[in-house]
């Protein structure tokens, strides 16, 4: 075989990826593993049922949420029975506002298909009651007719759930302080300093950026929110998709937005996506981005050099919202270094691209073919964004129990990725609430310097010859920070 007539042929690709999926059968070999299971979600029940007669509340509760897990959709009792049987939990702990929802989600789910609603009835009374929410107890008494004496005064304190318990951070990016301005040079491409006269304080703010996407690394679903990365402990009550038994989320609202931003595409491919490595990533961008807005910024990318695209500051100056369009502009501004990749890289690269798009054609993402040629122009965007992972994502680590840290997902932050590195960086990088990424000056930073990352290569890791191979092995690059600058004095390369 031919490998640059190979190389240049879209089409041979595309029906090589075609008939992969065909004759490997993914889709009827995902669609079996770890989908809904009545049989699992009725044992998780009863085991859920002997740790309630024993009062064991908080395995019960996580007994129940494993039991809502496995439960399927329709035509099933499980679903109705857990959300009802775990109410009945929220309300032993007090917890009356998600009894509440507990009970809503069991009836709407068909409860009374199975038994009788008076039980859940009576206890949404009771929580309204404890609530102090007198009228809307009255209103469910009068509709079910079930018998209603006035109550004594509650307090009416809730306890919190235990993620609620974090702060809350409103979604930001490209939020840098006002005491950092953004500039470009030959040598340094894009970089972010200090401004003009604007010394910055160790240990202050300077961006807070929420990813344009990311991924739960395979072995943390369940442990960890597949939407927002907040760690799910046992007594929170976390939430299922309503087609697969592999992720959690740690609340409905989680749930809702996965699904509508990217989680419907890739549910039934998971078990594939999760051996996809960096490829999941890139399939969940290319899920989640309007097709409309793919094609009006490639479309304008046709006009402008590579050098034009990766000068640009614009898109990182607005401050946006994860889904708006400047923020895709800043991410598919991002450079890709595709002349500096060998070509059996480019090779494997476009094969998966070429594979990400037939599974999101498989999947209905593009239901009309509304210009000629659109599936080699989002297998174009889907080859430049797999570049790009190559230097531009990032991987959030969390604190584990010994003071490590542990890598639990991978992501993409549009603006995090236009700090340079050093050997020696001034900053350190946070993550909190899940996927949330702070940035803080890690000493002073005084006016006009740059401001430094560090791509996992420093000077107390490896030393100066390591760390130069080592970075231009991997971002093709010879590093001319301070250290290296000093440190090159005693080596010859
Ligand atoms: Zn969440
Ligand atoms: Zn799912
Ligand atoms: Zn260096």
């Amino acid at each position: 075989m031919n490998d640059e007539n190979f190389d240049r042929n879209p089409d041979h690709m595309i029906k090589i990826c075609h008939d992969y999926i065909d004759n490997s059968k993914l889709i009827e070999k995902c669609l079996k593993i770890n989908r809904k299971n009545s049989k699992k979600s009725y044992e998780y029940r009863l085991k859920g049922n002997e740790c309630y007669v024993r009062g064991l509340w908080n395995k019960c509760l996580y007994l129940y949420s494993q039991s809502l897990q496995y439960a399927p959709v329709s035509n099933d009792d499980s679903l109705p029975l857990a959300y009802g049987n775990r109410s009945a939990v929220n309300f032993q702990l007090e917890r009356y506002e998600l009894s509440i929802l507990d009970i809503q989600m069991a009836i709407d789910n068909g409860y009374g298909n199975y038994k009788s609603e008076t039980k859940l009835r009576n206890r949404q009374i009771e929580c309204l009651l404890r609530l102090n929410r007198l009228d809307d107890a009255r209103q469910i008494s009068d509709m079910f007719g079930i018998e209603f004496s006035k109550p004594k005064i509650f307090d009416s304190t809730e306890k919190p759930i235990a993620s609620s318990e974090n702060e809350k951070i409103p979604e930001k990016i490209g939020l840098f302080s006002s005491k950092v301005c953004l500039s470009y040079d030959n040598h340094y491409g894009r970089y972010v300093r200090a401004g003009n006269n604007k010394s910055i304080e160790s240990n202050e703010l300077i961006l807070i950026e929420h990813p344009y996407v990311h991924v739960l690394l395979p072995h943390f679903e369940c442990k960890y929110c597949h939407h927002c990365c907040r760690q799910l402990s046992t007594i929170d009550q976390f939430e299922c998709c309503s087609k697969c038994s592999i992720i959690a989320y740690c609340s409905n609202e989680c749930r809702k937005n996965s699904w509508q931003q990217y989680h419907q595409y890739e549910c039934s491919f998971l078990p594939f996506l999760w051996q996809f490595g960096i490829g999941h990533l890139v399939y969940c961008l290319m899920a989640k981005t309007d097709v409309d807005l793919i094609l009006d910024i490639y479309q304008d990318s046709l006009n402008k050099s590579s050098k034009e695209i990766e000068q640009n500051l614009q898109p990182f100056l607005q401050p946006s919202s994860s889904t708006s369009k400047s923020t895709y502009h800043a991410l598919f501004s991002l450079k890709t270094h595709q002349n500096q990749m060998n070509p059996v890289d480019i090779f494997f690269y476009r094969m998966t691209a070429t594979l990400i798009i037939e599974l999101l054609f498989r999947k209905n993402r593009y239901q009309t073919l509304k210009i000629k040629h659109l599936k080699q122009i989002l297998i174009d965007v889907c080859f430049r964004h797999l570049c790009q992972t190559i230097f531009n994502s990032h991987t959030i680590m969390i604190p584990d129990s010994n003071d490590c840290s542990i890598p639990i997902a991978t992501a993409f932050y549009p603006s995090l990725s236009l700090l340079n590195h050093s050997c020696d960086p001034n900053i350190q990088i946070i993550f909190k609430n899940g996927i949330e990424c702070f940035i803080r000056s890690n000493r002073t930073i005084r006016s006009n310097e740059q401001i430094f990352n560090c791509y996992g290569i420093n000077y107390r890791s490896a030393d100066y010859k390591q760390r130069q191979q080592l970075l231009l092995d991997q971002y093709f690059f010879h590093c001319k920070c301070q250290i290296c600058k000093n440190e090159s004095k005693d080596f010859k390369l």
